[in-house]
């Protein structure tokens, strides 16, 4: 008996052929060799029973009345390509143009009757061994780039959270700071106009103070969330620019847009009533809201400009919005708080 050794169920070879007495003596040498035997004694069956998987090699005789062996071959990798099992090809006929016929049609290799019985038995061994080592490289190749796709999207995954504030998961300040040098360089190229809204808790070291540090941390995810629902660009960016202040960056918008999007975030905050009773100018948080905007191609238009002036200008925008009370929106020197 050759002894397979590389699997642990033993093969299942599919024995196609229309004469009985031959499909009797290789079902008796392949059994005695140790591998399950199915028989077939015509082309169809041979398809069938491959397609349901059966088969991890097929004997096939050429020569078989109705659909002939070669005809069966291409059509068995017609139907199943890559998963088609090797097929050893049994003819009676030697002649060049018949073996080139059987590579042709897909067979693995060919064997001539009458059959010597060795050289068949090492062939549909090797057969197997190679079919097996195929199987197993695929698999590898596989599992490699399963590992390979689970490491990519790891890495992005990575470098999501990287670009992330680990308090309140909008933008953090270097994904801020990358993108406001991007926008500032594509408003430029196509002159649109670009706008920053500064947005800064009022009072919120009085509500640590009256509530406590994890309270104003609750607080803060709360301000981000409603500062998010607010702005429904898909180019737009929230960011926390540190502490209790939040940037907005809005590509593509002039100061009208920019300044009706911070008034909607101060009242959406508003209405949202988180209790503060440390603040001194009513019972719930409220922010204040900077707003600056680069002008599209026009006389304002500062090519020395750089983002940092836009930052500064909107700093000086929210500071003016503190100083005149707070719970109120500021471009330049202008109230725009109904
Ligand atoms: P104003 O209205 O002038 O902005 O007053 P303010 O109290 O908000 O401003 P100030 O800059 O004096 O204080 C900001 C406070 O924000 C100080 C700090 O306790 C709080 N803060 C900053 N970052 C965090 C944070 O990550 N979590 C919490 N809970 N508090 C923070
Ligand atoms: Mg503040
Ligand atoms: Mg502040």
């Amino acid at each position: 008996m050759i002894k397979p050794g590389f699997w642990t169920v033993a093969p299942r070879i599919l024995i196609v052929d229309d004469e009985n007495t031959i499909r009797l003596i290789l079902r008796r040498i392949l059994q005695k060799d140790g591998y399950q035997v199915i028989e077939a004694n015509n082309g169809e069956q041979c398809l069938e029973i491959c397609q349901k998987q059966l088969a991890d090699m097929v004997l096939l005789d050429a020569m078989m009345p109705g659909m002939d062996g070669f005809t069966c071959c291409a059509k068995l990798h017609q139907l199943l390509g890559e998963d088609s099992p090797p097929v050893l090809m049994i003819t009676v006929l030697d002649d060049q143009a018949s073996v080139d016929l059987a590579f042709q049609v897909g067979a693995t290799d060919y064997i001539t009757k009458p059959i010597h019985w060795a050289v068949l038995r090492q062939r549909v061994r090797r057969l197997l061994q190679t079919q097996w080592a195929m199987k197993e490289l695929r698999r590898q190749i596989e599992k490699e780039r399963m590992l390979s796709d689970k490491l990519e999207k790891a890495n992005q995954e990575l470098e999501r959270l990287a670009s992330l504030d680990s308090l309140t998961m909008v933008a953090n300040r270097r994904n801020f700071e990358q993108f406001i040098e991007s926008e500032w360089k594509r408003s430029h190229r196509n002159a649109f106009p670009l706008s920053i809204i500064m947005c800064d808790v009022d009072f919120f070291k009085a509500y640590n103070d009256t509530y406590g540090h994890q309270a104003g941390d609750i607080c803060l995810k709360k301000i981000a969330e409603t500062i998010m629902q607010n702005v429904n660009r898909s180019s737009d960016l929230v960011a926390r620019y540190g502490g209790e202040e939040f940037v907005v960056v809005l590509p593509e918008t002039d100061v009208e847009g920019a300044v009706y999007v911070a008034e909607k975030i101060r009242k959406s905050i508003k209405d949202a009533a988180i209790a503060h009773q440390g603040s001194k100018i009513t019972n719930c948080i409220t922010i204040s809201c900077g707003v600056a905007t680069r002008k599209s191609l026009s006389w304002e238009y500062d090519l020395n400009s750089q983002p940092s002036d836009l930052i500064k200008e909107a700093d000086s925008a929210l500071y003016e919005a503190k100083s005149q009370g707070r719970d109120r929106t500021f471009f330049k020197n202008n109230n725009y708080s109904q």
